[in-house]
């Protein structure tokens, strides 16, 4: 039985003020709340908001880090850092670090590895183009995401792992995925797990959905078999858009 795992990743949005008041007030409004949650805000407001988050329900999540441990790498921050601030889980692999950032897979897999090598949870996310899905290929992508991404990890440190599958064309643009094309990418990427992992690891493994999740879809979305939770973006950035996703039934 899989749980629903909701995250919210504030990407490059607000003061340490502001993000202290919004996980103040998920805190007290998901305190009830049954499903596994995290919240990732930039950088700069990971020890605010962790001292917010210590203690409740809520994880607190990096939006990325780097690849080398420590050294001379101006401007990156470590996971010795990210484990130094409270830091449980890191997102690796979004489509904007992929497209904008350039981070091609070998460097997010070199990610991945150094976050679970020190115990981090990791949410490694995957997806297609919109021209990548019109020429018939989202299954590709995802397959060969999933399995550079994953290359080397073993099985023990899978289950620290969630995949998020966030088709590009449907972030922050109000386009969704429907609840059937998604849990289809969902299913497939579940068989790539099986065949790197087993059975037992595909069945367990939880792949959130992301792409201009709101909460009227949040529960069709839900709904679907290989469908465990969501990554939200833009929903998330306000208590009253992110509580309802968080709190679907
Ligand atoms: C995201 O960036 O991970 C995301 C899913 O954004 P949005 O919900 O705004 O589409």
């Amino acid at each position: 039985m899989r749980n629903y795992f909701i995250a919210g990743n504030w990407k490059m949005h607000k003061t340490r003020a502001e993000a202290a008041d919004l996980a103040k007030a998920l805190a007290a409004e998901l305190k009830d709340g049954k499903h596994k949650y995290l919240v990732a805000p930039s950088f700069t407001a990971l020890e605010t908001v962790g001292a917010v988050v210590k203690g409740t329900n809520i994880m607190l999540g990096a939006q990325n880090m780097s690849s080398e441990e420590q050294g001379a790498h101006t401007g990156e921050v470590s996971v010795l850092q990210l484990k130094d601030l409270g830091v449980e889980a890191v997102i690796l692999g979004h489509s904007e670090r992929r497209h904008t950032y350039k981070e091609d897979d070998a460097l997010i897999n070199k990610k991945v590895k150094l976050a679970l090598r020190h115990g981090l949870e990791v949410i490694l996310c995957v997806g297609e183009l919109l021209e990548e899905r019109e020429a018939g290929n989202a299954e590709k992508v995802c397959e060969t995401q999933t399995v550079e991404g994953l290359k080397d990890v073993s099985a023990a440190d899978l289950a620290r792992v969630t995949i998020a599958y966030e088709p590009v064309w449907a972030i922050g643009t109000g386009k969704t995925a429907t609840p059937e094309d998604a849990d289809a990418i969902h299913a497939y990427i579940r068989g790539v797990i099986g065949k790197l992992y087993g059975d037992d690891a595909a069945e367990n493994i939880i792949i959130q959905y992301g792409g201009s999740v709101k909460a009227d879809n949040a529960a069709q979305l839900m709904a679907k078999e290989n469908i465990d939770g969501a990554l939200v973006g833009g929903a998330a950035l306000k208590a009253e858009t992110f509580v309802p996703i968080a709190k679907f039934n």
